[in-house]
């Protein structure tokens, strides 16, 4: 292959791979790494590396990126991803404390249409200061209706997380539906006890176990308190009437599938108690 240029013509036939070759070989910032181009260097391992930006906003703006050549973000191996986010709070860090700043900008422009400008995955650090003249990130508001979108945002992303923890060997931690709630509690008798005789302390528990507040997650406590109430009732008196019914061989029975009849319906009626 030769070292010219390729013409127009040729680029279009192209493979991708090819495409992102060329691109490497044009990229500055590739240029960089390699010594080809000078460039002030603040701090480099062997994942990522950070040069002061030769056309800076203000004094100490510095730009972060991944050694190896990556367009996108989505492109980018999870491990270096991890690290180079992992460290951005000391990068900031060490800015406001070289430059020194008071707070720093961190800025990601995600594509070529959220304002990307070069073909290396990069993110600025911007030492800010009041008075300092640079514009936040500050777009006119809009009357958009929220609703519309909470549900297909919350399914796509929920998803996608379900997807990306899978893979990961994890599950994502969602509310038991009813059901489950229903037997969860039916198999803890302490937690039981506490939801019938402690209502109040429940809540308050919900407030700092994580665990409580995604198992009760929209679920009324006072009404699960009571409806739970009505089921232990109901129990007792089954169990009672078994009893002298036992004893009492000659009394009608027909009184009998009718308490059964009830508790019944009070045990549906646990898969009612989500409603706020
Ligand atoms: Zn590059």
């Amino acid at each position: 292959m030769s070292d010219s240029e390729p013409t127009e013509e040729e680029q279009q036939n192209m493979s991708p791979e090819q495409v992102a070759e060329l691109q490497k070989k044009n990229c500055v910032f590739c240029k960089i790494m390699a010594g080809e181009v000078p460039s002030h260097k603040v701090y480099e391992d062997d994942k990522m590396m950070a040069i002061l930006d030769i056309y800076p906003a203000v004094k100490g703006h510095i730009l972060v990126m991944p050694k190896k050549h990556t367009q996108i973000m989505p492109l980018i191996p999870q491990e270096t991803l991890s690290h180079i986010f992992k460290n951005v709070k000391y990068l900031s860090r060490g800015v406001k404390q070289g430059v020194p700043s008071t707070k720093t900008t961190i800025f990601i422009a995600n594509g070529g249409v959220a304002g990307q400008q070069s073909p290396h995955f990069l993110f600025h650090i911007i030492p800010r200061d009041n008075g300092d003249g640079l514009d936040n990130f500050n777009p006119p508001t809009k009357n958009i209706s929220q609703d519309e979108l909470l549900e297909p945002l919350k399914s796509s992303l929920t998803k996608m997380m379900q997807s990306q923890l899978q893979q990961e060997g994890k599950v994502l931690a969602q509310p038991p539906n009813k059901d489950d709630l229903a037997k969860i509690i039916d198999q803890n008798p302490q937690l039981k006890e506490a939801i019938i005789n402690n209502p109040e302390q429940v809540k308050k528990e919900m407030e700092t176990n994580q665990k409580l507040k995604l198992l009760f997650q929209g679920v009324n406590i006072d009404k699960l308190s009571d409806i739970l109430k009505q089921i232990e009732t109901a129990k007792k008196t089954l169990a009672e009437q078994e009893e002298s019914t036992k004893k009492e061989e000659e009394a009608p029975k027909q009184t009998l599938p009718d308490k059964k009849k009830e508790n019944k319906n009070l045990l549906d009626n646990i898969t009612n108690m989500f409603t706020k």
